[in-house]
């Protein structure tokens, strides 16, 4: 089925078309005519299902097609239409795909997160702007400060709504929403259901229409996954023998902590790799600057935390390595849903060290799938290593240690187990051979 058969404008579709998009993927193909019709959505999409688009195509279309009610008070003129994201750069994100998708119409939008100057920020909301992404907190900010006008609101998309409430946005959120007029088209967006997301969605949404992607989808065939086995210790040795071995470029590493991520920065430093980490402690150009070095191709390894990468798309990401294993086991789908794209090939590796076993075993229960393991050759674990418990940034009583800092949401997150089909014993099994077929190294194309 062609994009021109939904109901969306020529403009709309010719955009689509220059971007490459042949038809609709499920999410859309539901998504659409249910916005298109103004009706309430409550929709289960991970990034990487064009879950994007889904929303904003009809919601563009709907915004050039009502004519918007003139502005006839003084000061900041209204908005139309408010998408919030959790993190800023998924704000960018989306905001740059309503831009690029709008291209033939004459709808504005603006992005708007913290952790830069609120100035030209201040100064752009004195014109008009018809769609604007933004960051809960800078939303209040400016909602204190008097210099945005949400009187008019006609739209409410939550993208990622589950991560904002994983992230403590609830009392943010609810304060927004009192700043809404009561009769407006409501979208929520989720990856995980949860009770805390299911309360959110009765308070807020208006006989909706319920949609999910299948979860299956998301650990897609093109991602081919593998589990290395080594030693704690030797796990940043083998990574640089990884990349350097397989000529690996555009490499994201996920790091459990902050400090392990700019940990991990300076030691492939050491070993000649070039990297840089994005988090929560880094500055927003810096993360930012990081980004674009690394969606350009002129960066070979970004290290992540999870909330840092949440969302981020990177068009046909060739590689992505979990360094550490992540505790909530939905965050691995979300961490290897940043390769293998929309149909691009991928690959993921994770490094896991006998401390996790049971956080692998529990990642192979919702993906209900066992991972093939391997042992590279010269990194064999050593049998004797006892398990330690997984500290998570936090000090445990009587270690006089340094604390690791966590982003915080993954400690918060603790999205219920997805139903267990196929019974997986907890013990990873061994296949004992050489890490070996070189894969492509591909530049990404900025989506
Ligand atoms: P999202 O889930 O919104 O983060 O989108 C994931 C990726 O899929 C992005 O790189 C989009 O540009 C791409 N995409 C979205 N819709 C389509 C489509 N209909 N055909 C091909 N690629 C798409």
């Amino acid at each position: 089925m062609p994009f021109s058969t939904l109901g969306l404008s020529n403009e709309i579709v010719r955009a689509v078309t220059e971007r490459g998009y042949t038809k609709p993927t499920p999410i859309q193909m539901q998504a659409i005519p249910i916005v298109l019709s103004g009706g309430d959505l409550l929709a289960g999409a991970q990034t990487g299902t064009g879950k994007t688009a889904g929303f904003t195509l009809p919601l563009l279309h709907r915004l050039s097609s009502i004519h918007s009610v003139k502005n006839v008070s003084s000061g900041f003129p209204p908005i139309r239409a408010l998408i919030l994201t959790p993190t800023r750069e998924l704000a960018a994100q989306v905001e740059e795909s309503v831009h690029d998708y709008g291209k033939y119409l004459k709808l504005k939008s603006m992005v708007m997160y913290g952790g830069v100057s609120i100035k030209p920020q201040k100064q752009r909301l004195k014109d008009r702007v018809d769609i604007l992404v933004a960051t809960p907190g800078r939303l209040l900010d400016h909602v204190g400060q008097g210099t945005v006008n949400l009187s008019r609101i006609e739209v409410l998309v939550l993208d990622e709504a589950d991560r904002m409430l994983d992230m403590g946005f609830i009392h943010d959120i609810r304060r927004i929403l009192s700043l809404l007029p009561k009769k407006r088209q409501n979208l929520l967006f989720f990856a995980t259901f949860s009770d805390k997301l299911k309360t959110l969605a009765t308070g807020l949404l208006n006989h909706p229409t319920t949609i999910e992607v299948a979860r299956s989808n998301v650990t897609a065939s093109t991602v081919a996954q593998k589990i290395y086995q080594v030693d704690r210790d030797r796990k940043r040795q083998l990574l640089a023998h990884l990349i350097r071995q397989h000529k690996w470029f555009q490499v994201l590493v996920f790091t459990r902590t902050k400090h392990g991520a700019d940990r991990l920065v300076k030691q492939l430093a050491e070993d000649r790799i070039q990297a840089l980490a994005i988090h929560g402690n880094k500055s927003q150009p810096a993360r930012t600057q990081a980004l674009a070095k690394f969606k350009n191709g002129n960066l070979q390894v970004m290290v992540a935390t999870d909330i840092a990468a949440r969302g981020l798309d990177i068009s046909e990401l060739p590689h992505v390595v979990n360094f550490d294993l992540p505790n909530v086991p939905e965050d691995y789908v979300h961490r290897i849903g940043r390769t293998g794209r929309a149909g691009a090939e991928g690959e993921a590796v994770s490094l896991v060290c006998v401390d996790e076993y049971h956080l692998l075993a529990d990642i192979e229960k919702v993906i209900q799938q066992e991972l093939p393991k391997e042992v590279v050759a010269g990194f064999e674990p050593n049998p004797d290593i006892k398990p330690e418990a997984i500290k998570n940034g936090r000090k445990p009583k009587g270690d006089k240690g340094k604390t690791r800092a966590i982003d915080k949401p993954s400690l918060q997150a603790s999205p219920k187990p997805s139903p267990i089909r196929t019974p997986v014993d907890g013990k990873p099994r061994i296949t004992h051979r050489s890490a070996s077929g070189e894969r492509r190294s591909s530049k990404t194309s900025k989506s």
